[in-house]
């Protein structure tokens, strides 16, 4: 079976203060609930998406060679004009993002949830190889999640037929994830509040492969390599253009 190239979507410790940093920066992202009115801080229903309109700064943690920082640069201005945002690429600041390149997992918090984190430390790692073929896919899967897109095989109706065992063993062995990890990164499902509510889409670049071994019958999704047409329909939900 093919190495999975992991990613982690990291959860804040501090869901209130994730609440907080969400609907101040966005008054948008507060969903109300249909039952009483108010939602549901404590379990993380409402959603991370930054102001409409705004600047969002992006700058890198080390010093890239210039080939390396343009194509990164290149690929997550792909997402651009599918937003109402304007990127702005700037090593003169912290950005709002901050991309490094480290480890060999690849990570990214949660739309604002970036708002939460110390200045001197990375919102967005990059843990793969610019080698890799599937370097340039994990660099807009990774900021489809800095823009606020969570994972599309956690969709609320993704109805994939994990072999759960088999998938817990292969990270246990190839990431030391323990279970608790591989459910919050695979196989729980997004509360339909918090998810764009389009349908599940298999070529969403936030789907992670899954390998035929993964599931139970004959059912697998191939790597995905570019922003599929829902991608961009969601992200322009997200941030529609006036
Ligand atoms: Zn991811």
């Amino acid at each position: 079976m093919k190495i999975i190239a992991p990613c982690k979507l990291i959860q804040p410790e501090d869901q209130l203060a994730s609440y907080q940093a969400a609907v101040e920066e966005n008054p948008q992202n507060e969903i109300l609930s249909s039952q009483g009115g108010r939602n549901k801080r404590s379990t993380g229903h409402w959603q991370k998406f930054w102001a409409s309109g705004r600047e969002l700064t992006i700058s890198f943690m080390e010093v890239l060679p210039v080939d390396l920082q343009q194509r990164i640069e290149g690929l997550i201005r792909q997402w651009e004009p599918s937003t109402n945002l304007t990127f702005k690429f700037d090593d003169g600041v912290a950005g709002d993002i901050r991309i490094s390149i480290s480890g060999n997992i690849s990570s990214s918090y949660l739309g604002t949830d970036a708002l939460l984190v110390a200045s001197d430390q990375p919102t967005l790692k990059l843990g793969i190889d610019p080698a890799h073929s599937a370097f340039d896919a994990t660099v807009l899967h990774e900021f489809g999640h800095a823009l606020g897109m969570q994972h599309e095989h956690q969709h609320p109706s993704a109805n994939i037929p994990w072999d759960m065992p088999v998938v817990y063993e292969y990270y246990r062995l190839h990431t030391q994830w323990t279970k608790e990890e591989v459910d919050e990164n695979i196989f729980n499902r997004i509360d339909a509040s918090t998810s764009l509510k389009g349908a599940y889409d298999k070529n969403s670049i936030m789907h992670y492969p899954v390998p035929n071994e993964f599931t139970i019958g004959d059912w697998e999704v191939a790597p995905n390599t570019r922003i599929s047409k829902l991608d961009r329909r969601n992200m322009r939900k997200a941030y529609p253009k006036p």
